[in-house]
């Protein structure tokens, strides 16, 4: 593994109105590493999530990507934003598109990528999901893993440095949850710099280099998944273990 940092966030804090969600969180992910979330619910992770991309704003405290503090107020956010894919529980695609035009749209209009090159682009995508048959279709005519994939797909053709997932599989009816946990776990092997909020504790041991215990706004615990799962010293790590696995 390199050294290069992809994210660095320093003393980040965020509330809602008089509630502090995040509080002064210190975290660096590195370029070509498994990050995976773990916490109950409402504990910060979807916000820390999302601050890393500025789909939230911090209250204070500063966001770094690539070396470039994204939380500056005088950033063109979307240019980086670019290189940063995200995926949510919810399936975001866009329903009157096919599943092709999903995937060459924003290539076309905000990469200036040829129609040509975007197609090509997708093809091979498509085929690394399983989903080229379905290039036509339109996500309607999907069923819930089929649309993640498609979710997926399309994150990963703006060619992004790193791939955000909140809760990727929350949604999906039990026997979908494992394909879409396979691409995932591919690109994982592909050396894609992954941060991904899961509840599948299994997957989150297969995949992550690192996992982060988030509870209360703060990161009470981190480690690999064996000193997490293994040997746990947190005890609210202890006592959320016991409630999930
Ligand atoms: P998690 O993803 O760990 O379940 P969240 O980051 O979604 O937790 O939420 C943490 C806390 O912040 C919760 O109490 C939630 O209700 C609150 N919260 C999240 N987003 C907002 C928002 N946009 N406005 C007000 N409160 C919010
Ligand atoms: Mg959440």
């Amino acid at each position: 593994m390199t050294c290069k940092k992809i994210f660095e966030v320093k003393d980040l804090s965020k509330s809602f109105g008089k509630l502090e969600v995040l509080k002064n969180i210190n975290e660096s992910i590195y370029e070509a590493e498994v990050v995976c979330i773990i916490g109950p619910s409402g504990s910060g992770k979807s916000t820390f999530l999302r601050c890393l991309n500025l789909l939230e704003k911090p209250t204070s405290g500063k966001v770094f990507f690539e070396d470039v503090d994204i939380s500056d107020k005088s950033i063109k956010i979307n240019k980086y934003r670019q290189k940063i894919g995200m995926v949510f529980q919810s399936f975001n695609v866009f329903p009157h598109l096919t599943v092709l035009e999903n995937i060459t749209l924003t290539p076309v209009l905000e990469k200036k990528v040829s129609k040509e090159d975007a197609k090509n682009d997708a093809f091979e995508l498509l085929k690394r999901v399983g989903l080229f048959d379905k290039r036509d279709e339109y996500p309607t005519r999907l069923s819930g893993g089929q649309k993640q994939r498609l979710a997926i797909v399309r994150a990963l053709a703006m060619k992004p440095d790193v791939m955000l997932f909140d809760e990727p599989t929350s949604a999906l009816d039990p026997e979908m949850v494992k394909e879409v946990l396979e691409v995932i776990k591919d690109l994982a092997k592909s050396n894609m710099t992954i941060v991904i909020v899961t509840h599948e504790m299994g997957f989150a041991r297969e995949v992550s280099d690192r996992i982060l215990f988030m509870d209360e706004g703060i990161i009470a615990e981190q480690g690999t998944p064996s000193e997490i799962f293994d040997n746990p010293q947190n005890e609210r790590t202890i006592e959320f273990l016991g409630k999930v696995l």
